[in-house]
């Protein structure tokens, strides 16, 4: 492994990620007491929990002297729910004591003072020397001991095995940023369950040692399948999503046509990486307003004819729908509006739902139609966790599943529960509160085809191994 060559590409890579909380801190205050302090909250706990919870202690104890005039109960009650609360509470509260007894209440720099703090493990003092004080530490959390074996830069069995053997083989220039970089790039891309390869920035360097490779979703295992893989795919922002590893992952999917929504970009504001993606042809129909709305088509095959949106300017402006027309069929991509907070675009979103139902069925006189997309609607109480939460909601109002009723009673199909009747799939999950991890989510992206392509449906399956938006790809497999 070249380790010097993967640094510098990981510098540049998580740039964009998240800063560990910690780091964070230090940047914002400089301040060794509450890296210090954060550092010890954040022990087994999440980074939001940890941010929320120090910055609500350092409200009430933004020094030593503060903290000291806390009691252990009030310091249990600020710090809640941080992981083993309680015991931090107990570690915090006897803090300023023991500071005083060992370095006359100011913060230690050396490892050896440090460790004999409450609540200051080895990890914590690394942490607290190399991020606090800029002194040269390596910190061997769970990501940098799980990261560097991986790599095979190490071959350790513990934290403390780690540590020792960085010491001897990394250069010392790289041990104050190792855990930072490693933190962020295990949070969000070499997790520990099923990290993302597919869209690893430095896979061509790491030989993924003890590493399960992630389940290949069923569109792209199976080639035995005939018929042609058709991927649908809100990417909520394609310039964002395509600093996720978008190219790869279309790459690694293969499917022989692509449509995404919600590009969120005008064709000129668009990478030549994405505009040519190696086999594919691109088609392109935006909104006029920038940074808004948007479809697209990746597609193998050359298409016959595209068309442009409904033939109506209130939709068409927005860029929400563009048909390629194949040799045996359409294939509609649309992006159906939101009926947005308290209903207030309901009347819109039925207008174009309307349009765009009528113009299905006009394609449909002439040869199949596949329609994809983000429809913006759970049609069943089967299809979102909550159903009965959400009942007055955008996504899940009355009208709209009524909507959803006529469509398929006119006898579009809705491909995914054509092959699966079972609960808890799902095409998106906000990004508040966890949900995804929770899988606390809705489906409202679908391919649906009219009555007479029922028997070309040779597959349906939801891809949400697929990270990058909030939305996942769906897919259909369908015979040519
Ligand atoms: S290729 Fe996979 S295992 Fe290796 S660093 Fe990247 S995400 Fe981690």
């Amino acid at each position: 492994m070249d380790i010097a060559r993967v640094i510098t590409t990981l510098r540049e890579e998580i740039k964009s990620y998240q800063v560990p909380v910690v780091d964070l801190i230090a940047a914002q205050t400089a301040d060794p007491f509450k890296v210090l302090t954060a550092t010890i909250l954040s022990a087994r706990t999440k980074d939001e929990t940890t941010a929320q919870a120090a910055r609500r202690l350092f409200a009430r104890a933004p020094d030593m002297a503060g903290l000291a005039s806390l009691s252990e109960d009030e310091i249990r009650k600020l710090i809640y729910p941080v992981g083993f609360y309680r015991a931090k509470a107990g570690y915090l509260h006897k803090l300023p004591d023991a500071l005083q007894s060992l370095n006359q209440g100011r913060v230690p720099a050396d490892i050896d003072s440090l460790v004999k703090l409450p609540g200051v493990g080895r990890k914590t003092a690394n942490l607290v020397r190399a991020v606090a004080f800029g002194k040269p530490a390596i910190c061997v959390d769970t990501h940098v001991h799980r990261i560097m074996n991986i790599w095979g830069y190490v071959k350790t069995s513990t934290p403390l095995q780690t540590e020792m053997a960085l010491r001897n083989k990394l250069p010392q220039k790289y041990w104050l940023e190792i855990n930072s970089l490693l933190v962020a790039f295990g949070q969000g891309t070499c997790k520990p369950v099923a990290p993302h390869c597919d869209r690893c920035i430095i896979r061509s360097y790491c030989p993924r040692l003890g590493v399960k490779a992630r389940k290949i979703p069923s569109t792209a295992r199976d080639r035995r399948l005939d018929g042609l893989n058709l991927i649908s795919w809100n990417v909520n922002g394609i310039r964002a999503l395509e600093k996720k590893g978008f190219v790869d992952i279309v790459t690694s999917l293969a499917p022989d046509i692509l449509a995404v929504q919600e590009t969120k970009a005008q064709p000129e504001q668009l990478s030549a990486a994405l505009h040519n993606i190696e086999g594919y042809k691109s088609y392109w129909h935006s909104a006029r307003r920038k940074g808004y709305s948007g479809v697209a088509v990746y597609s193998k095959i050359e298409p016959r004819a595209v068309i442009y949106g409904l033939g109506e300017d209130e939709f068409d402006a927005e860029g929400r729908v563009i048909t390629l027309e194949y040799e045996n069929f359409f294939l509609v991509n649309a992006y159906f509006p939101n009926a947005q907070h308290e209903l207030k675009r309901m009347d819109y979103k039925l207008a174009f739902n309307s349009a765009i139902h009528k113009f299905a069925n006009s394609l449909s006189q002439k040869k199949s139609v596949v329609i994809c997309g983000d429809f913006n609607v759970a049609h069943k109480a089967i299809d979102l966790k909550n159903p009965q939460a959400n009942e007055m909601n955008p996504g899940y109002s009355a009208e709209e599943r009524a909507w959803m009723d006529s469509f398929i009673d006119d006898g579009y199909i809705d491909t995914f529960r054509k092959f699966n009747q079972e609960p808890d799939n799902y095409s998106w999950w906000s990004y508040r509160f966890n949900a995804r991890a929770r899988n606390i989510g809705w489906r409202i992206d679908y391919f649906c085809v009219d009555a007479k392509s029922d028997k070309r449906l040779l597959e349906a399956a939801i891809l949400n191994e697929i990270m990058g938006s909030d939305h996942c790809p769906v897919s259909l497999r369908f015979s040519r």
